[in-house]
């Protein structure tokens, strides 16, 4: 980032990016969830080029006791990135950017996950980047709520998160390398779709306020897309037979699902066909 010059065409003459993507158009986004046997609860995301597996464990007892907290769960997310993730091959181990990714990926996941509920104890996120290729850090984010989700832990909402900056004057959603490496701005963020809250929000390189609204206007309705995807990954592990559930239970569910949160313009939640066919 910061405007590195490059003899390579980030936008061509038809507005379109390197990738033949327009502006607006996210990368190929696949989610699975609970593909780990010996987590808790796990997600495997593969996001263009970008290939991250996140493992969750806990709540457990949190060790050293010195870091509990006893009122509440910590939440303590470890980012790493693989050794052949990269072309040139990263040094094995912590570095401040990845210290950095897991101090803002806890942080956020925070704000969601009920913590309140599970005093003194730790919930431990382990997000590896086995192939990246920029944006890693929303895809991790991405992958960390729906293992949350699988691993059972109570959370408000999952969180969603895509990037948007700029390329070539050109406001853009999901950069890749290039992109990262030759443009001016990249914006990471972190949505909680159902309130709208922001939950991550990073800047590298300079936006005027009119691009900065642009690229947020961009990045938050790529997150409700990218939620849609989450909650269909979770669906199709947790796919329940309509004539098992209650009809009481389903219309509990349609409740919650379909309450629309004040203040928000999120559109309320679709209930999942399956579960509309289980009320009598
Ligand atoms: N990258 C790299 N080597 C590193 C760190 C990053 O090649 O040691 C690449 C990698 O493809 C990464 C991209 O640079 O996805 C952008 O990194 P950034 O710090 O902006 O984080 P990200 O966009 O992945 O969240």
């Amino acid at each position: 980032m910061g405007g590195a010059t490059t003899d390579l065409k980030l936008i061509d003459e038809k507005g379109l990016r390197i990738d033949g993507r327009r502006p607006d158009e996210l990368r190929p986004l696949k989610i699975e969830a609970g593909v780990l046997k010996r987590a808790d609860g796990s997600a495997y995301v593969e996001w263009g080029e970008n290939k991250v597996l996140a493992a969750v464990y806990g709540p457990r007892e949190c060790h050293p006791r010195h870091m509990q907290n006893p009122t509440r769960a910590i939440v303590q997310c470890n980012y790493n990135m693989a050794s052949f993730s990269v072309s040139d091959r990263k040094r094995p181990g912590p570095d401040r950017r990845s210290q950095e990714i897991s101090k803002i990926l806890s942080e956020a996941l925070e704000h969601v996950v009920l913590t309140h509920l599970f005093p003194r104890t730790s919930i431990d996120v382990y997000i590896e980047v086995l192939q990246a290729n920029a944006g890693t850090r929303c895809a991790g984010l991405t992958a960390a709520s729906v293992a949350l989700a699988d691993a059972g832990i109570p959370m408000r909402d999952l969180i969603a998160s895509c990037a948007a900056g700029k390329v070539a004057d050109t406001i853009v959603l999901d950069l890749r390398n290039e992109e990262d490496n030759f443009g001016s701005a990249d914006v990471p963020l972190g949505l909680v779709p159902r309130t709208g809250e922001i939950v991550l929000l990073q800047m590298d390189g300079d936006l005027s306020v009119e691009e900065f609204k642009t690229a947020l206007s961009m990045s938050t309705d790529a997150c409700h897309r990218i939620y849609a995807i989450q909650k269909e990954a979770l669906r199709k592990k947790y796919c329940v037979a309509p004539a098992v559930i209650p009809a009481e239970v389903a219309n509990a569910i349609h409740d919650v699902a379909t309450e629309k949160p004040q203040g928000s313009d999120v559109p309320p939640n679709e209930m999942p066909g399956n579960l509309k066919e289980g009320v009598q």
